[in-house]
């Protein structure tokens, strides 16, 4: 990582640390407490960043820096690999065939993102198709299609159904030549028993090779719940976040990385299917203290 991909206050502290051989508590203390404010504004949760500050701490001054290596580079390179332990690798999305479901609350941008996806992998010269089961939110079905056809795939929904199972059923065997077919569910306004209860039935039907969980990065505390449940009913293999575009840094969203045992797969940055990228952990971190 190069040093202009921190955040300045955090690049300022550091440089004072050039030219010492040695390093003290108390300039450790500075740049842990850099670091803790910009990922507390970032939404990160508290007991993570305590964690990944006692890390940080205990390494920069047990450790001892490999001969020739400068105290300054020796936090650095600290610091960076426990940030990218914070954050993690990226999941693992193979380019073959496979089912991918959707969860996640309605509005954190489930039908967008299973668009996006599609037309991420019809760039990789795969032949996805997105198959909508929510029949909850009024809209989805038209907006799914349309965002489909936008994104030149194959798309199955049915306005006229509302059991979801069926659809998915249906849609899987629709679209039997695409070789990636991307699972939209409902998502309810809270975490309700007959969301979990639809998403473990879909589940179960289409049997995902992964599930990922769609999140906003405006979501603070909330992922905690969201995280929890739903892995516990269908599993999370990795984490979709939305709306980086915004403001929000989608710190929150690294309490369901933590919880689920999961990695971030996809970010979202705008409304169009285009706006996609696959998680990188350098450029999520410079965006988390930037
Ligand atoms: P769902 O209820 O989970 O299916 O959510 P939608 O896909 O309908 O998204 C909810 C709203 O968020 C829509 O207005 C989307 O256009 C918007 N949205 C989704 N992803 C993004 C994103 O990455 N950036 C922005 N700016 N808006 C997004």
């Amino acid at each position: 990582m190069v040093l202009d991909d921190l955040g300045s206050s955090l690049r300022g502290t550091l440089d004072t640390l050039r030219g010492k051989s040695r390093i003290s508590e108390e300039d450790v203390d500075e740049v842990v407490k850099e670091i803790q404010r910009s990922l507390l504004q970032a939404d990160v949760d508290v007991s993570l960043v305590m964690d990944l500050s006692d890390s940080i701490k205990e390494r920069a001054l047990e450790e001892e820096p490999p001969g020739g290596t400068s105290a300054r580079d020796h936090v650095l390179r600290i610091v960076y690999e426990e940030l990218v332990g914070l954050v993690g690798d990226s999941t693992t999305i193979p380019l073959e065939e496979q089912t991918i479901m959707l969860a996640g609350l309605q509005g954190s941008g489930k039908t967008t993102t299973a668009a996006k996806m599609a037309w991420w992998f019809s760039k990789k010269g795969l032949r996805p198709a997105v198959i909508q089961t929510d029949t909850f939110r009024p809209g989805a079905y038209d907006q799914a299609e349309q965002m489909a056809e936008r994104a030149e795939v194959e798309f199955y929904g049915d306005p006229d159904s509302d059991d979801p199972v069926q659809i998915a059923r249906e849609g899987l065997e629709a679209t039997a030549d695409a070789d990636v077919h991307i699972v939209d569910t409902a998502g309810r306004h809270a975490l309700e028993d007959d969301l979990i209860a639809e998403i473990e039935e879909i589940e179960a039907t289409v049997d995902p090779d992964r599930s990922l969980l769609v999140l906003d990065a405006a979501i603070g505390q909330g992922a905690k719940d969201q995280a929890q449940q739903f892995d516990e009913s269908v599993g999370i293999d990795g984490v979709a976040i939305t709306k980086l575009d915004g403001t929000a840094k989608g710190g929150g969203a690294l309490t369901a990385v933590d919880e689920t045992g999961s990695t971030i797969a996809f970010l979202g940055t705008g409304e169009t299917v285009q706006d996609i990228e696959r998680f990188e952990p350098d450029s999520f971190i410079s965006r988390l203290l930037g």
